[in-house]
């Protein structure tokens, strides 16, 4: 016998289990289908699992710099991995267990299994076939099992998994995904990080951080390829500064395996092969939807380049099914796919004043040291959009807080339309700026122009102070510069 609701959402990710809140919240029946972990791959093998491992990295960071700060730490500082790990999985346990309760505490019902879209408003859920590095997830107290489920509206947020080059197929041995790469069993002496994405650059620095020889490989002729190019060769020399060989338009075109090391070929931009051996490489080029097996060719629904077409609510070309976060294509990022969950659903519910997603406001942050973050577009893009710009930029070093806090390399930068004075960007290297880069979100959302940033007080001492000063001068009128 099915069960009936109004809305199903298949995936538990921060699309997912949003989706499944917002949909309680506006009263509808709602059920979310999860098949190995709630929380998804953000909590779980993404965003807050990485978040912890650098956070180790940092501490470990800061006491080698101790004496700076006027402090003696006896003896040498130890990274100890398995506690570093194991505090790390016990993060992404505790976030998986928070979302089981905030199914709960908004009455929604989490089925357990792998759904499969079977005719438009039925889905059927068969126990769990996959199984990715870990066992399963805990399955939640009181989830409902195999069997058929309907709904009026079906929202697939199935995510997506790491993306694999022909040849070079992690083997989660010698080639690791980001799955190995947050579990490792013991330390490597050396690493081969292919692509310099948020995900590399992220696993680049915690590994260096450990004292590993680490080498990163992009193809593109800059770290961070989506970055402003400013901000990302900025990022370069510090991450180089802290012992990170980066080889630029670079290709890693073949490796070979040896017992307990790899040995990549790496053609470079004037077709010479450098022959590289490290103890472990990790695969960073990106990620796929996962759009296969769960049924979209049984109703037709369309999908490109690996993700389900959706329009600017997240509807597919199918009545009654929605796609949101990862496997509705990019920015993948965890912030987007909540976004997309609550316009989805609004949608849905015929909630007034439903906006679209911009993506040009999508904030993206990258955790390493020094981190990065940014928003709208970059310096290349303005001018290639033919913006008349007005570029601002705001050193670190002139900043009394970053000077107190012994962290005073970094630079904020901000792109102005030249005629009607409206942010269009704003780029930051340094201490913190995945924090600050809201306050230029917020202002961007709020169509801001230099005036009303001009004429905003920011708190002294702080980092934020440099935002001004960044929009002074794009102005002629910095401060402290
Ligand atoms: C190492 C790493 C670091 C990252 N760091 C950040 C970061 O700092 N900030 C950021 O914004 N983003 C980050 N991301 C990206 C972020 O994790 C994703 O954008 C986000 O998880 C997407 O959410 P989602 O709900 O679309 O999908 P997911 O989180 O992938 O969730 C999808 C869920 O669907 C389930 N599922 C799939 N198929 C089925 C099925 N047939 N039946 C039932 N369940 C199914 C899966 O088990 C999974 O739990 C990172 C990713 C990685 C890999």
């Amino acid at each position: 016998m099915s069960q009936n609701y109004d809305v199903i959402v298949v995936g538990a990710g921060p699309g997912g289990y949003i989706a499944a809140i917002r949909a309680a919240q506006l009263g509808y029946k709602t059920a979310v289908v999860e098949r190995e972990h709630m929380a998804g791959i953000c909590s779980n093998w993404g965003c807050i699992p990485t978040k912890a491992l650098l956070r180790s990295a940092e501490i470990m960071d800061f006491a080698e710099n101790a004496k700076d700060f006027g402090l003696s730490i006896e003896g040498q500082i130890k990274a100890d991995l398995d506690a570093i790990v194991k505090r790390s999985r016990g993060i992404a346990e505790r976030m998986n267990g928070g979302v089981s309760f905030l199914m709960k505490k908004n009455k929604v019902d989490i089925i357990w299994g792998e759904a499969t879209l079977t005719k438009p408003g039925e889905i059927s859920v068969a126990e769990t076939k996959k199984k990715i590095v870990e066992p399963q997830g805990p399955k939640p107290k009181n989830a409902l099992g195999a069997g058929a489920y309907k709904a009026k509206h079906i929202i697939v947020a199935t995510g997506a998994r790491p993306r694999a080059l022909p040849g070079i197929e992690p083997d989660g041995k010698l080639i690791w995904t980001y799955f190995e790469a947050l579990k490792p069993a013991k330390l490597p002496k050396s690493l081969l990080v292919m692509g310099s994405g948020a995900i590399g650059i992220e696993f680049a620095s915690f590994y260096r951080s450990l004292g590993v020889d680490v080498t990163v490989v992009e193809v593109m002729k800059q770290v961070m390829p989506v970055e402003d190019a400013e901000i990302s060769k900025f990022a370069q020399k510090r991450l180089e500064k802290r012992g990170i060989k980066i080889m630029l338009e670079s290709k890693v075109a073949k490796v070979e395996k040896g017992s307990d090391s790899i040995t990549a070929h790496v053609e470079k931009k004037d077709g010479k092969v450098e022959k590289i051996t490290a103890d472990r490489m990790i695969s960073a080029v990106g990620v796929q939807g996962n759009i296969e097996n769960i049924g979209l060719e049984n109703l037709g629904i369309k999908t490109d380049r690996g993700c389900i077409v959706i329009d600017e609510y997240c509807r597919t070309n199918v009545e009654g099914i929605y796609a949101i976060g990862d496997v509705a294509g990019p920015p993948m990022l965890a912030h987007k796919a909540e976004h997309e969950a609550v316009i989805c659903v609004e949608k849905i519910a015929g909630q007034p004043n439903v906006h679209p997603l911009d993506k040009s406001k999508v904030p993206g942050c990258t955790y390493c040291h020094p981190q990065v973050a940014s928003v709208g577009l970059t310096e290349a893009k303005a001018k290639e959009a033919g913006r008349d710009i007005r570029v601002g930029r705001f050193s670190y070093a002139a900043n009394g807080k970053a000077v107190a806090l012994g962290d005073d390399q970094g630079m904020v930068k901000t792109i102005f339309d030249k005629k009607t004075g409206e942010l269009l960007g704003a780029h930051m290297v340094g201490a913190e700026v995945t924090e600050l880069i809201e306050g230029f979100v917020v202002a961007m959302n709020l169509e801001t122009t230099e005036e009303e940033l001009m004429h905003t007080i920011f708190p002294h001492p702080t980092l934020s102070e440099m935002m001004k000063e960044s929009v002074l001068d794009a102005y002629g009128r910095a401060l402290n510069a």
